[in-house]
């Protein structure tokens, strides 16, 4: 499957399970007003920086990705899930609890209970991660495709990291104290278990963070090289 963005596959299942998977039975719940919150903030930041950006490294004009339900959210044991191209999304839970871009309706989506576990287990750094991590496939997709690298979830965490890093040089995020150990403490929870090799693959626990700290230190550009 070829869904670009399952952003963290094999690791969402891992949390629910490691937790009591709780969302695996009970009636989903809408998201809080402080994760909706927190959600709306991380978009708009990291829009804002690819709207001032993009021309920094790219031509043509940056057109915003549209977010599933306006929100992004959407409830994983509802009967409204989303559909991509079509394709409802997968009984599998390692689809449903997570987040992904749709690069063939060009929108963003994310589970209730995928951002709500890591939002309470990591912090709010999580939320910013995730929603620019799936930002970096909806630039991919604007890419030419010379530009996408195999390693596509890994470009995705270089990006992210070009994307929270270049915000926070914009002014248009300021970075907490410990917020650097939550985005460390959140790719241990989303990275694979084995190294990558294959382009579906996240890569593993330190795969990730380099390539999220290789987007911090070297910026987009550093991600599309
Ligand atoms: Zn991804």
């Amino acid at each position: 499957m070829r869904r670009a963005a399952l952003a963290v596959a094999s690791t969402a299942t891992l949390i629910c399970a490691s937790l009591g998977s709780p969302a695996l039975s009970a009636p989903a719940d809408p998201p809080s007003p402080a994760l909706q919150q927190e959600t709306s903030d991380a978009v708009d930041v990291v829009n804002e920086f690819w709207e001032i950006h993009w021309s920094d490294h790219f031509t043509q004009s940056y057109q915003q990705p549209a977010l599933f339900g306006s929100s992004g959210f959407y409830e994983a044991e509802s009967s409204r899930l989303p559909t991509c191209d079509g394709e409802l999304l997968g009984d599998d839970p390692q689809e449903k609890y997570n987040a992904f871009y749709c690069p063939d309706e060009d929108f963003l989506a994310w589970s209730v209970d995928f951002m709500d576990l890591g939002f309470n287990m990591v912090g709010d750094s999580w939320v910013y991660l995730i929603t620019a991590h799936e930002w970096g496939h909806a630039i991919q997709a604007r890419l030419d495709v010379s530009l996408v690298d195999t390693a596509e979830e890994l470009q995705a965490d270089c990006l992210a990291g070009a994307t929270l890093q270049g915000a926070t040089e914009d002014g248009t995020l300021t970075w907490e104290e410990g917020d650097t150990d939550e985005v460390v403490s959140a790719l241990q929870k989303l990275g694979d278990t084995t190294p990558w090799t294959h382009p579906e693959d996240h890569g593993d626990v330190s795969e990730r963070i380099n390539a999220f700290d290789m987007g911090v230190q070297g910026g987009v550009d550093s991600c599309v090289t």
